[in-house]
């Protein structure tokens, strides 16, 4: 039997999938914070190009992939889909483990796939230069890499923990033509407000967002794009489950569970999306969906679903999300990727409306893992996408006990070559485990509750 799935290049969908179409309520619109209304198209064409803004509200079940944008795609995709036979024996485990493997692009994650069709509507637009945050660098050197393909400059506000902590990623941004810089920065009011009142800060995404929406609102011919959370995102990255559904026709099967780490929720709807529409459609009601968060950051498990700021200054409008409250700083876990503490409101709902589910894990249990996965599969996989992996490792382990074959389906959404300083620390036995404080969630949301 195979290891890898492939499909041929003219095999890649020609469309990506909106859930919005299948959705059995619509999803809670944005809110304006000042007024408590809708927002409203216009309001959110300073930043955004107004492709991306009709994508965010579409009711389409399908949207045409631009041909400029199926030919970037063309680099690295599609992506294998593999048959884990090595894990499976390592753990002697009945289960039959699948992953796609979204580590193949140039930046090494998921995140190009909304990256290059982001900045090739803005390129379309006339617009010159893209401003984003970024946590871990891995959103970051992807919007680099895409904005260098289509002639734009790009601007990242770089979270200063993961700033420190991973300096390859600034150089990544910076060979592919980027400027990249320690947030909270002196550049922007939201930051140097931080500065003044948190001058230890190791700064937050939420922060880092503030800036680079303060940075595109404020300057001419200047956008902001968003790595994730958004509904135009989470539908750009629909091309990952799309390929896998037609992967597992081609291997003759179909996922009992499904797994993905949840950072904002960009790569695990991508790759779950195209299989939770069979289930709304009542196709296929029994598949599970299972997103996988830190217990640092434990946005689904312990978070409340209500509106709230997608940033730490309020700039953005308000979210209907599971939050840990804007203000939340979580603690510099190796996941960088996780530290959020919202999450795209579609997730949020299908949550909510019990068609996903959410675990929480500790980054001691999710790098044993990743080892585990390492010294059979032989990929050293992102810290994020470990959560995905200590998952599945567990659902195989719980089918060791039952005997029973189930199918578990997992998105690794990237390489973790940038993050071996989390790894020598795991090695060295020197990781901590952080758990968020239940005081501390309580004290955010009660804030919150009193201004919204
Ligand atoms: C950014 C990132 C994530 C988390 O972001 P999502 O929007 O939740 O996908 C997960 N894995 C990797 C490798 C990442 O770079």
């Amino acid at each position: 039997m195979e290891t890898k799935i492939f499909l041929d290049e003219n095999e890649m969908p020609k469309k990506w999938y909106n859930i919005q179409a299948d959705l059995p309520t619509p999803v809670d619109p944005p809110l304006n914070p000042g007024t408590g209304e809708p927002i409203r198209p216009e309001d959110l064409s300073a930043i955004f190009p107004m492709e991306l803004i009709k994508q965010e509200v579409s009711s389409d079940r399908g949207i045409n992939i631009p041909e400029e944008v199926l030919d970037v795609y063309r680099l690295w995709r599609p992506s294998p889909l593999y048959r884990a036979h090595r894990l499976e024996k390592a753990l002697k485990t009945p289960a039959k483990i699948y992953y796609k493997w979204e580590g193949v692009s140039p930046p090494g994650s998921h995140k190009p796939n909304t990256a290059v069709a982001q900045a090739y509507y803005n390129m379309k637009e006339g617009i010159e230069r893209i401003s984003t945050e970024t946590g871990a660098g891995q959103w970051g050197s992807s919007l680099a890499f895409a904005t260098s393909l289509f002639g734009l400059r790009c601007t990242v506000y770089m979270v200063r923990a993961s700033y420190e902590q991973k300096p390859y990623r600034r150089i990544l941004m910076e060979t592919w033509g980027a400027e990249c810089f320690s947030s909270p920065t002196n550049r922007t009011e939201a930051g140097r407000m931080i500065r003044e009142k948190f001058p230890d800060t190791t700064g937050s995404l939420g922060i880092a967002i503030s800036e680079a929406v303060e940075d595109a609102a404020k300057h001419e011919n200047t956008h902001y794009s968003l790595g994730s959370v958004l509904n135009h995102v989470l539908l750009h990255q629909t091309i990952v489950g799309l390929e896998a559904k037609r992967q597992f026709e081609i291997a003759e099967t179909y996922p009992d569970i499904v797994f993905g780490c949840v950072g904002g929720g960009s790569n695990f709807s991508g790759a779950c999306f195209p299989f939770v529409g069979d289930k709304l459609r009542g196709e296929k009601p029994e598949i599970e969906i299972v997103s996988c968060e830190p217990m640092a950051c434990p946005t689904l498990t312990k978070g409340l679903y209500t509106y709230d700021f997608g940033d730490t200054a309020q700039l953005t409008p308000l979210l209907k999300m599971y939050t840990l409250g804007h203000d939340f700083i979580p603690a510099p876990i190796h996941a960088g990727g996780l530290r959020y503490h919202g999450d795209a409101p579609i997730l949020c709902k299908l949550t909510n409306d019990g068609y996903m589910r959410a675990r929480a894990y500790h980054q001691n249990d999710v790098f044993e893992a990743a080892i585990i996965f390492a010294k059979s599969e032989g990929i050293v996989v992102a810290p994020e996408a470990a959560h995905a992996v200590r998952a599945t490792i567990d659902e195989a382990l719980e089918c060791k006990k039952t005997g029973e074959e189930k199918v578990i389906f997992f998105n690794n959404s990237g390489h973790g070559h940038f993050d071996l300083m989390g790894y020598d620390l795991y090695n060295e036995g020197k990781l901590v485990d952080y758990e968020y404080p239940a005081e501390l969630i309580e004290k955010s949301l009660k804030a919150l509750k009193n201004k919204t």
